[in-house]
């Protein structure tokens, strides 16, 4: 029960340095079944008294390129059906990848909103490269520092927003 917001993105983007600073705003519960090779994990993050799950995905691992692609717009999907707000997740350091336009695709078909964050704006150097991203065509973007937290803020109030 209660609002759920999942993260999806290709690995290294950030995904989880963000979900740990979510959970770190206070009542952080991550569920641990040690031994298990979890592709997703769950935690519970509250900001200004507004308390909501957040799941981080894309614990998996794979050799190869196809099984790769495959798992990430697996997650994508389990993500569209078990959130009601997804948080896509880009990295600016590598610009815009064939991954990122393969989830984009998958997430431009859910009526779930969906927030496109470009991470690892830590300069304005990476703010002016980040612009390339409005091209992905998603009308909710944001630019973060997960690293730093800057535009955290910003991200979650628009989330609590809708709860
Ligand atoms: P995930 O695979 O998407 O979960 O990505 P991680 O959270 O594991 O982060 C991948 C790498 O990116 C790690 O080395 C992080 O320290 C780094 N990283 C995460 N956020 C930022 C950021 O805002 N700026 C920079 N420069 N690096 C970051
Ligand atoms: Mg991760």
């Amino acid at each position: 029960a209660g609002y759920t917001v999942a993260i999806v993105g290709r690995p290294n983007v950030g995904k989880s340095t963000l979900f740990n600073r979510l959970l770190e705003q206070r009542k952080a519960i991550v569920d641990d079944q040690s031994g298990v090779t979890r592709d997703r994990q769950y935690g519970i993050a509250d900001w200004n008294g507004k308390t909501f799950n957040v799941i981080d995905t894309g614990g998996f691992v794979s050799n190869s390129d196809d099984v790769f692609e495959r798992e990430i717009r697996k997650q994508a999907k389990v993500a569209m059906e078990e959130a009601n707000l997804i948080i896509f997740m880009c990295d600016v350091a590598t610009g815009i990848t064939d991954l990122d336009e393969d989830v984009a695709d998958v997430l431009r078909r859910t009526s779930k909103p969906v927030y496109l964050v470009v991470n690892k704006v830590d300069n304005s150097q990476r703010q002016l490269e980040a612009t390339e991203f409005y091209s992905l065509g998603f009308e909710n973007i944001f630019f973060l520092s997960s690293m730093s937290g800057s535009g955290t803020g910003e991200l979650l109030d628009a989330v609590v927003s809708h709860i």
